[in-house]
């Protein structure tokens, strides 16, 4: 190993030579506290930047072992330590112009599973990224040895170890990381598929911000009929809207707060950090929000139970469109959810079809039954609950046709949700004239259970004998070669780190699993016992971007590949 002084020596030497004179920089030094490994050199300045790691031993960074003993208190001191090194790198930027050149995984409003910090059983792992500075292109030595010798020693000190670390701040980190989840887990014990404390801060700050909104928000009260109080290790008590399994409708007139609540819910999927305003805004793990995607390619889904009777008999058992209708994509969108194992469902009219979600009585009246291909999700919303045990929660303001199935009817007036069930089903008793009629247009009998037979084709993605390259662009485009997949309809992918992962791991499941036999669900199941086994860093070698992975769900990854425009898909024989 090389040390510190040879690191600068070798810097001042380069100076003004050309930039690829940077290469030789690959290696890892012994800089005082820390190990400093330069894994990755960037071929020119304006190339991704180059990739380097700090190594720290944990009796150095003296975080009290009890702090690190289990997987969820890593991912939350992990989470922590990444947003305290950013933090300081930022804080740095005034006194050590050049900490601007570095950067690690910016992280937003969740905690999540990342790699931009590892804690291995002896060892600290910051993952960095370095734009190594140049003129023109020429190396420019006295700006890169002012990163190694003042920004990176003054951003560990101040980052990571446990000495200069608000400690309070860390515990509270780790202590709501770990409510969060108990309070999920207490979601399924309680019959629970989401919880809103009282207090909680829905609105956000922006509609390009996630930040919460720092003045006029009304904070959450539940309504007294759906009060729970749930107890939590840290926190204790906490008192708050449990929204019940089963049909929960979200109505109120515009600009009440509807699809705000249902937001929040959609994150509660996520951990969030202390200051969100969500943090006890908790929601089962795999409720998968449902919209319409028109334009999305579908293979081979079984929307028979939403669609059938298409023009030309199209088959709609096995719906293949390379450009789906509002309805048509909302259809894939419910089946491929209940395929990824959702067993809660999160629908805004504001992003439905409204042929997917209703047909009035007098549409009713003017297209007969057998000509209409659509049976609305009205119609089957109930049995989903029923008989399946998928709960939906729903927000409608323009339709009173829910009314019937709903199990829970709240009304938002002024962003405060009141409980009006009752009211709702003797309006849905009472009004004769304009009662629902479904018994002219009978719903598809076909079964809405979970299709576990889709197979993943290795031929869809392997051209030419080669694995192609997997890439991410922001958060909402993954390339699989040269070929764009739209995640733009993937409102709960929060973070471009999760991104990078789906990447990552679209080209580990191609290279490993995909065999032509395995189910897509079960591709799926497998990589992610994989990860839980060791972690993100299995996909490192699939990644140009080894610190800037972030866990996603399994219903994003099943969702990002059933968007490839490639995709081939083939039902595996029953039993075989
Ligand atoms: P709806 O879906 O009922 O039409 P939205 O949820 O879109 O209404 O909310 C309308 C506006 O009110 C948004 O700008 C939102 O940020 C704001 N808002 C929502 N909830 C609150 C709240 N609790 N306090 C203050 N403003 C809120
Ligand atoms: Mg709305």
């Amino acid at each position: 190993m090389k040390s510190e002084q040879e690191l600068q020596r070798f810097i001042q030497s380069l100076d003004g030579k050309g930039y690829g004179g940077y290469k030789a920089l690959k290696g890892t030094y012994l800089c005082g506290r820390y190990r400093l490994s330069i894994d990755h050199i960037q071929a020119d300045p304006y190339a991704p930047p180059s990739k380097a790691r700090l190594t720290l031993d944990h009796t150095t960074t003296a975080i009290p072992p009890v702090l690190i003993d289990s997987p969820s208190k890593r991912i939350a001191v992990t989470d922590f330590l990444a947003r305290a090194f950013a933090a300081a790198l930022s804080g740095l930027s005034a006194s050590c112009p050049e900490s601007r050149c570095i950067s690690i995984d910016p992280c937003g409003q969740e905690i999540l599973e990342r790699t931009a910090v590892r804690i291995t059983e002896h060892e600290l792992e910051v993952r960095l990224e370095i734009e190594l500075p140049a003129a023109g292109r020429r190396i420019q030595s006295r700006t890169a040895a002012d990163i190694f010798r003042r920004a990176l020693p003054r951003a560990v000190e101040n980052a990571l170890l446990y000495s200069a670390i608000d400690q309070a701040a860390l515990a509270r980190h780790m202590q709501l990381f770990l409510d969060q989840l108990d309070l999920r887990r207490q979601l399924n014990e309680r019959g629970l598929v989401a919880f809103v404390a009282n207090g909680a801060i829905l609105p956000r700050e922006s509609g390009a911000s996630d930040k919460p909104l720092a003045s006029g928000a009304v904070p959450f009260q539940s309504p007294q009929e759906l009060e729970v109080s749930l107890t939590l290790p840290h926190r204790g008590v906490v008192r708050g809207m449990g929204v019940p399994c089963g049909v929960t409708l979200i109505a109120g007139g515009g600009y009440h707060g509807k699809s705000t609540l249902l937001r929040a819910l959609e994150r509660g999927v996520y951990a969030h950090i202390p200051g969100d305003g969500r943090e006890m805004v908790v929601t089962r793990q795999d409720a998968v929000k449902i919209r319409a995607e028109d334009g999305r390619s579908i293979s081979r889904v079984n929307i028979r139970p939403f669609i059938s009777n298409l023009p030309g008999n199209k088959p709609t058992d096995r719906f293949t469109t390379a450009n789906a209708s509002g309805s048509t994509s909302q259809a894939a969108n419910v089946m491929e959810a209940l395929e990824a194992g959702a067993s809660a469902l999160l629908i805004d009219e504001d992003t439905s079809a409204t042929n997917f979600m209703i047909r009035d009585s007098r549409m009713r009246q003017l297209v007969p039954a057998h000509k209409e291909p659509i049976t609305p999700f009205v119609d089957r919303i109930r049995e989903l609950y029923d008989e399946h045990g998928v709960s939906t929660v729903l927000v409608v303001g323009g339709s009173g046709d829910y009314f019937e199935a709903a199990d829970v009817v709240l009304l938002m007036d002024a962003y405060i949700p009141a409980d009006v069930t009752e009211r709702a089903k003797a309006i849905a008793a009472s009004a004769s004239d304009t009662k629902r009629i479904s018994t002219d247009s009978p719903p598809s009998s076909a079964s809405l259970g979970r299709d576990r037979t889709r197979t993943f084709l290795r031929s869809g993605f392997v051209r030419g004998g080669e694995i192609p390259r997997c890439k991410a662009k922001g958060t909402h485009t993954l390339l699989i070669g040269k070929e764009p997949v739209d995640l733009s309809g993937l409102e709960q992918l929060v973070a471009d780190s999760q991104t990078n992962a789906l990447a990552a791991m679209t080209e580990y499941a191609i290279a490993k699993l995909l065999d032509d036999r395995l189910p897509a669900v079960e591709v799926v199941a497998r990589l992610y016992e994989r990860l839980e086994g060791s972690g993100l860093d299995l996909l490192s070698p699939y990644t140009s971007q080894p610190g800037r992975l972030a866990l996603p769900r399994p219903q994003e990854l099943l969702a990002a590949l059933n968007r490839y425009r490639g995709l081939q898909v083939r039902e595996a024989k029953a039993g075989g």
